[in-house]
């Protein structure tokens, strides 16, 4: 499958052209926005700077009921179904009452693309704005009465002046991907590692992604990041690092879809945000497909997304409840709080009410609309 669409020197022509929907950021969260359109014969457009799959965004571990529903168990490295959880006292094993995989970053996307319908495209530029009706890149402007964000935390069609970092509501990770092999899944949650977050090994079969992530944006991740390496003999190579929104936020703006980090979607706590940037872009892609398939407005699709996101917001704040909680337990707290994990019960129970954030059962495809059920305007007003 050709994923090489770069255009570079004299390939680089002008990008412009109308499209049904244009879909900004060709990662997790727009590849399954793109998916979720497949059946619609859309002339559908997905941007990105860089060539898909070309930049890995993060660890990449996911339950795998998530992988496996979304058809991309191709991608799986490695499979654990516990977690090795240290503080500086402690250590304690959490069985899983699922698994968490990590897989290759580009395969998935590979796997991701060949799932999008006939009309669906992809293009490399570098989205810098809207103006209009129209989205402003490096290669000229394109059009589409449906956009989405997928950018990513920038956000780069919000409206306004977006906060940057270090003052936004942002963690940020740094991991390095030394060769390597490993069994288990690991988690330091360590003052001597990082004040307020915590390190990781993440083994994937060839390949150890070692690293840390800071709840607080004005706290360096880079010395604590080499001295976690290096305390487990790990090389410090092939770095690759981000900021993490870790608050929602509005999943529309401005006739926008924002899906996954762009709209907040990673949660917080424990910077899960790939199977959020899957769940939120299947919901976004849904109401995408009843506006072309003439069963809504768009102006309803946008209402309906943003109420849909916005009903998740008492879980996200529960789980920032926990980040600022967690930090500022004393060191005999937390070592009773993981040591109580330990307890097949509580790690069961917790674990459970976890994924359910975001079930794996939402990848599976929802029934089709009873005739005339799903149609909330005559097909008259589905307009712009
Ligand atoms: C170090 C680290 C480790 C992590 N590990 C995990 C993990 O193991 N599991 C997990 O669930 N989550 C993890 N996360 C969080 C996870 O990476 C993000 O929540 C997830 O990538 C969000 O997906 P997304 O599609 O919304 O955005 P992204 O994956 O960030 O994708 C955004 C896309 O937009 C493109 N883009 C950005 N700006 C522009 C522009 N101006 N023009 C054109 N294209 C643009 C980018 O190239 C990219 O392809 C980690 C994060 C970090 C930083």
């Amino acid at each position: 499958m050709p994923l090489r669409a770069t255009k570079r020197g004299a390939e680089r022509t002008p990008l412009r052209g109308d499209y049904d929907v244009l879909i900004c950021g060709g990662s997790f969260a727009g590849l399954t926005v793109a998916r979720e359109l497949r059946s619609t014969g859309a002339r559908v457009l997905v941007l990105d700077r860089y060539e898909l799959g070309e930049r890995q965004t993060s660890a990449c571990a996911a339950p795998t009921e998530w992988l496996r529903s979304l058809g991309l168990e191709d991608s799986v490295r490695q499979t654990f179904a516990s977690l090795l959880v240290h503080t500086r006292a402690t250590t304690a094993r959490w069985p899983l009452p699922w698994t968490f995989s990590t897989f290759d970053y580009r395969t998935l996307c590979a796997l991701l693309w060949a799932q999008r319908g006939p009309g669906t495209s992809f293009e490399t530029a570098k989205v810098e704005g809207r103006r209009g009706d129209a989205v402003v890149t490096d290669r000229g402007e394109v059009r589409a009465p449906l956009v989405v964000d997928a950018l990513g935390w920038r956000r780069v069609l919000g409206r306004g002046e977006n906060v940057q970092p270090p003052e936004a509501r942002l963690s940020r990770g740094l991991e390095v991907h030394p060769a390597g092999s490993a069994k288990e899944l690991e988690l330091w949650i360590d003052r001597a590692v990082i004040r307020a977050g915590y390190g990781w090994s993440f083994p994937a079969r060839d390949e150890v992604r070692v690293g840390v992530g800071s709840f607080d944006p004005h706290d360096h991740v880079k010395q604590p990041t080499v001295r976690l390496a290096e305390a487990l003999d790990r090389d410090t190579v092939a770095y690759q690092g981000n900021w993490i929104p870790h608050r929602l936020r509005p999943a529309t703006d401005d006739g926008v879809f924002f899906a996954g980090d762009s709209a907040g979607h990673c949660l917080p706590l424990t910077a899960e945000g790939i199977r959020t940037a899957f769940y939120f872009g299947i919901a976004c892609g849904r109401e995408l497909r009843a506006v072309l398939e003439g069963r809504r407005s768009a102006g309803a699709a946008l209402e309906r997304y943003r109420a849909f996101s916005a009903a998740h917001r008492w879980k996200f704040e529960a789980m920032l409840l926990a980040q600022r909680m967690v930090p500022r337990l004393a060191p005999p707290a937390l070592d009773r709080v993981v040591d109580a994990f330990g307890r097949r019960r509580v790690s069961h129970w917790a674990f459970r009410h976890y994924l359910d954030i975001a079930p794996p059962q939402y990848a599976l495809p929802a029934p089709p609309p009873a005739v005339d059920a799903g149609r909330d305007v005559p097909p008259a007003a589905v307009a712009a």
